[in-house]
């Protein structure tokens, strides 16, 4: 793996100038990008190709304000799956965004699935009392991705640097200046009127996750060495029903998409019990948390360690037209979902925590902006609401690229050398990302208690740090990583200790 010379300032670096730079190619990179003024010269970097997020795996769909029900009712779903701790505001602009972002997705080439008059097919997933749902197939993120890829490739101000790892933030005095990347063995700045975050998730902190490879919480890691604000670090979302391999558990696991429940998939537990019966009046589709923790205590029960999904009152022929890549996916290890119960369990999913923004994107730090699952708007609140996030990511994608033009004639910037990096005052992190991450499985899971996120920090704070000259992308994810963990750890014992009153130990304080 390639090793790399940390500069301390960036006097002596290669260096290129943009008007906005964007990290991350994901629905929230690519939409933003798309929605800013074509006079604007726009680099998109990313560390793995367009396919390498979460955005390209989505598949249920993305909620609407335009199908079944009312504004209100779509709001106060939201704000009852995020527990009444949703920002109204921000659930409101998500709300009123919908039409017009998903218009404009529609207009770049997005093929949704229509009925015979034309009409959007609207679907059903947990905690949505109504059907609002869009979707295409049950792949609806390789359809956005595709033809976003395409629309961005067509245009002659967006440039792509793919397989490029954004390091840190340029910033001085809270003003954001731009990026420091690794390409080709070589560390370059990249300076710019604006920069704008959509690194993704975190999935990757955890042992098992339905996550794309990579996606670590990088961004994130970014704002909080350069001192900018985070918010709700501890919200973490287990999805209920991921594939459950027992004969080879993998690191990047296969979801079965909510829609499968929104079609009327019921769960079983081993006695074959429909348990969610009694845990909520929803039942199967309640809200994500309430339906993962009714599994894990399925399975603190019983010997199986997983429950079954039972989507077998539909036929083949209804199951691969309505879920092809699902039904194709379970073939592959022999499970026909028509006739054959799946083996699911939960697993971490979605981050709800993030990079503190307004509801224009705008973080703590001048000029710097974030969107998609990186940023925390506070739409989610403590549980995103399923189908949510594709919405989210656009609608505030399109807030951003309106408010950077809002001030592009009126604040010009002078660009000099600064200080680059807070690395140097670092130590590389001895420990592999395995381990890191096999932490976080155990003692940062969905029915953590305070002496499991204790036990976690301690083993942090054990970490075996080495002083290294130079550094690989992977000794800076670890460090990212470590640096995202520990927000998490504050975040969680800060709101324990307000919601229960309770005191921790020596260990948590230190
Ligand atoms: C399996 C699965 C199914 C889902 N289904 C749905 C669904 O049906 N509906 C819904 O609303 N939501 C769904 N979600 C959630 C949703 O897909 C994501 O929240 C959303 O796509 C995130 O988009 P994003 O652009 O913020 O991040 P991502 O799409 O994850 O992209 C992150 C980008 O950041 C780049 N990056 C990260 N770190 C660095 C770095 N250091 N340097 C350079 N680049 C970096 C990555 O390379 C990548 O390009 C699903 C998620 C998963 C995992």
């Amino acid at each position: 793996m390639r090793e790399y010379v940390i500069p301390f300032d960036t006097a002596h670096i290669p260096k290129k100038y943009a008007d906005v730079v964007i990290i991350g190619s994901g629905i929230a990179g690519l939409y933003t990008a798309l929605r800013l003024p074509s006079h604007m010269d726009i680099l998109l970097v990313s560390k793995g190709s367009y396919k390498e997020t979460n955005s390209y795996l989505a598949q249920g769909g993305i909620a609407t304000s335009f199908g079944e029900g009312t504004h209100e009712q779509f709001y106060k779903d939201t704000m009852i799956c995020g527990k009444g701790e949703s920002d109204t505001r921000a659930v409101w602009a998500m709300i009123h965004g919908a039409s017009e972002n998903i218009g404009a997705l529609e207009a770049l080439g997005v093929p949704f699935d229509k009925d015979e008059k034309g009409q959007f097919l609207f679907g059903k997933e947990g905690a949505h009392r109504v059907s609002r749902i869009i979707r295409s197939g049950d792949h609806t993120g390789k359809s956005i991705m595709d033809v976003l890829y395409h629309r961005v490739k067509e245009k002659d101000n967006i440039h792509i640097l793919d397989n490029v790892f954004a390091i840190d933030l340029l910033t001085q005095n809270q003003q954001c200046m731009g990026v420091l990347i690794m390409n080709k063995g070589k560390v370059s700045a990249i300076y710019a009127r604006a920069t704008v975050l959509n690194t993704g998730g975190i999935g990757n902190l955890y042992a098992h996750t339905t996550n794309a490879k990579g996606i670590q919480g990088d961004g994130i890691a970014m704002v909080l060495r350069a001192k900018g604000q985070v918010k709700n670090m501890s919200y973490t979302q287990f999805h209920p029903t991921v594939y459950y391999n027992p004969h080879h558990r993998q690191k990047q696991s296969f979801l079965i998409s909510e829609a499968v429940r929104g079609e009327g998939a019921l769960l079983y537990n081993e006695k074959g019990e429909r348990f969610m019966e009694n845990v909520h009046p929803m039942k199967e589709l309640a809200p994500r948390d309430i339906v993962s923790k009714a599994i894990m205590e399925q399975l603190r029960k019983q010997k199986k360690p997983y429950v079954d999904l039972d989507i077998t009152h539909l036929q083949e022929e209804q199951l691969k037209e309505r879920f092809p890549t699902i039904f194709s996916f379970l073939k592959g290890y022999g499970i026909n979902m028509a006739t054959d119960y799946i083996p699911v369990a939960p697993n971490m999913h979605y981050f709800m925590g993030g990079i503190k923004v307004n509801i224009d994107g705008q973080t703590s730090i001048h000029h710097l902006y974030a969107c998609g699952e990186c940023a925390c708007t506070g739409v989610h609140g403590k549980n995103r609401l399923a189908s949510n996030s594709l919405l989210e990511a656009i609608v505030f994608g399109n807030r951003i690229a309106k408010g950077i033009h809002t001030w592009w004639d009126k604040e010009p910037i002078a660009f000099k050398d600064i200080r680059c990096t807070a690395f140097h005052s670092n130590h590389a992190i001895m420990e592999s990302q395995e381990t890191i991450s096999y932490w976080m499985e155990h003692y940062f899971s969905l029915n953590r208690s305070m002496e499991h996120v204790e036990h976690l920090q301690k083993q942090i704070n054990g970490l075996n740090r080495s002083n290294k000259n130079k550094l690989t992308v992977e000794d800076i994810e670890k460090m990212n990583a470590v640096l995202v963990i520990q927000a998490m750890i504050k975040d969680d014992m800060q709101k324990r200790e307000s919601l229960e009153g309770m005191t921790y130990g020596t260990t948590a304080k230190s």
